[in-house]
């Protein structure tokens, strides 16, 4: 059970330092022991791949304290899956499936006193991390690679209540590239949104909606979530390669579909933002982030969707079902939790 005196209702979604982290190198051509360390630190060659050319990718999934008293990880297969093409995607080591889950329970268990107890609205969130750590200075694969995951606790992310935020389109600004990186989760994709973004805050806004890169016409991500909308009762989100399929959207479209709801992945085209009743942007974070209002900086339109600037009620139910699932509190019909014994 939780031991120690931290607020959770109230933690942010910052860094608070927890027992330990496990860590797996790769070298010689083959994955080492798993360590486990208080070391809140990284010994780096200065020359690692990760450093100069950007060979690190991660991934961020959550364990919660259910009902039951239980503690269960959200979809830690898929994440694990994920990682996978994201190496591939940078000609890393694929960290081996069982490799990420055992790690991922290991260091879940040994901080068992940072989940946060059950109706607290808080989690611990998992951010598991793999660099290249090869010395070189010509641009090349590095040979060698560490996987690390390191785990802290988080508040709940509405402090204020289920509420809808305002978002902007700025055209300026591109996260990825038509057929770049977007869609693997890699460090240098946040480094390219981070003035985006930062501009966007600067002006009121929660996030940036972006466009395809290459054309502009249709939505792509928002911010660092996915996007999806309500539009004549259909669950809507872009189809693009640029986007990184997010879990918790490919989570809601499949309780959208229990719920009866059509479901389509396709190009949505800015116009349409005319015709919706409902958006949200989605993620490990928020699970689903209700969006009231979308300013389009560069023509001045605003397309104003949370008339009430009320949650829609589809996005409210997703949300209460995806979150009921993550805490036990209703049956896991897809086997979407891992229970840490
Ligand atoms: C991590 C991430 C998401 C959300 O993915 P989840 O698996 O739902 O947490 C969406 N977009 C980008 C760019 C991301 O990096």
């Amino acid at each position: 059970m939780a031991s120690n005196n931290l607020d959770w209702a109230n933690l942010s979604f910052g860094y608070v330092p927890t027992d330990v982290n496990v860590r797996c190198t790769f070298r010689d051509g083959v994955w080492g022991p798993i360590e486990e360390t208080s070391s809140e630190t990284i010994n780096l060659h200065i020359a690692a791949t990760c450093l100069h050319y950007g060979q690190e990718i991660f991934e961020g999934l959550k364990a919660f304290r259910g009902k039951d008293g239980k503690i269960r990880i959200f979809r830690l297969e898929e994440n694990a899956r994920r990682i996978i093409e994201s190496a591939k995607g940078l000609l890393m080591e694929p960290v081996p499936e069982e490799l990420f889950c055992e790690m991922c329970k290991r260091v879940v268990k040994a901080n068992e006193r940072f989940v946060p107890p059950y109706g607290s609205g808080a989690s611990l969130y998992l951010r598991p991390l793999e660099v290249g750590i090869s010395a070189k200075v010509g641009v090349s694969s590095s040979s060698d690679y560490t996987f690390m995951v390191f785990v802290t606790p988080v508040g709940p992310y509405f402090k204020e209540g289920f509420k809808p935020t305002n978002i902007c389109i700025m055209r300026e600004y591109d996260r990825v590239a038509p057929k770049g990186t977007g869609r693997w989760k890699v460090g240098g994709n946040y480094a390219a949104s981070i003035a985006a973004g930062d501009r966007a805050h600067k002006l009121g806004y929660s996030a940036v909606l972006y466009l395809d890169p290459k054309e502009k016409k249709y939505l792509d991500e928002c911010g660092p979530a996915n996007f999806f909308a309500i539009k004549n009762g259909a669950y809507i989100t872009p189809a693009s390669e640029s986007i990184l399929p997010s879990i918790t959207n490919k989570s809601l479209m499949q309780l959208a579909r229990d719920m009866g709801i059509t479901v389509e992945q396709r190009h949505i085209a800015v116009e349409e933002l005319n015709e919706i009743s409902e958006a949200a942007a989605c993620g490990t974070a928020a699970v689903a982030s209700p969006i009231a209002e979308i300013h389009d900086l560069d023509n001045d339109t605003k397309y104003i969707i949370a008339k009430d600037h009320q949650p829609g009620p589809v996005t409210t139910e997703l949300y209460n079902r995806l979150r009921a699932i993550q805490l036990g509190e209703i049956e896991d019909v897809h086997g979407w939790n891992t229970i840490v014994e």
